[in-house]
């Protein structure tokens, strides 16, 4: 599995693509925006994209999404919980940024525990609540995209509609931190980290 990280948006939100070397199907997470720079990169690597997903519901994560679903024509999943923010600009924030109202009906609605393929990958959902209701994190193998659940050296915030510091830190330690040190982690903003560095270094999680 080969994975690529393209800063985008005004936010710096990362968008992910993972795919298949050998199959070279993949899919896109987070099309936060700069559809032009993840269309190239999909084109160079000449990857057949099967699904864009979402982390969650919030608008620097989804700025390029109806552009992108557009083009790809690919089914769109989030989770349940997280699906009538997509639905509204006023509910995921886009309505407020720079980008202008993003507004989508999504194609899957995700559950804990669904397993999604591309290739002969298969990306696991896990279902991590407290940034906001519906949020997840997608495990390939030993890698978890972790969106703005955890980051490297601290945690997504949680005074935003749907957010709880409770629940979030729950969430960390029950679904993310069963895992081995070397299992490494990809944020939804930021550095990549590793399971290890951040039980060990992250202040939050003491
Ligand atoms: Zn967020
Ligand atoms: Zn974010």
């Amino acid at each position: 599995m080969k994975l690529l990280r393209i800063p985008v948006g005004i936010y710096a939100a990362n968008c992910y693509i993972m795919y298949s070397e050998t199959e070279k199907e993949g899919i896109v997470v987070d099309p936060g925006g700069d559809v032009d720079d993840i269309l190239n990169l999909i084109n160079k690597k000449e990857i057949n994209i099967k699904y864009i997903l979402l982390t969650h519901g919030h608008g620097d994560h989804i700025g390029g999404l109806v552009e992108l679903k557009n083009i790809l024509k690919v089914p769109v999943g989030i989770h349940e919980d997280d699906s009538f923010m997509l639905k509204d600009g006023d509910k995921n924030l886009s309505s407020q940024m720079a980008i202008g109202s993003v507004e989508l009906e999504p194609d899957i609605l995700l559950k804990d525990k669904d397993v999604l393929e591309f290739g002969e990958e298969k990306a696991e959902i896990i279902h991590t609540p407290g940034h906001t209701r519906g949020g997840i994190c997608i495990k390939v193998k030993d890698t978890i995209i972790t969106g703005d659940t955890l980051f490297a050296g601290s945690i997504g915030r949680t005074d935003l509609p749907g957010g709880d510091y409770d629940t979030i830190i729950r969430s960390i330690k029950e679904k993310l931190m069963i895992y081995e040190d070397y299992v490494k982690i990809y944020p939804g903003h930021g550095l990549s980290s590793t399971i290890g560095n951040e039980r060990k270094g992250n202040p939050f999680l003491k």
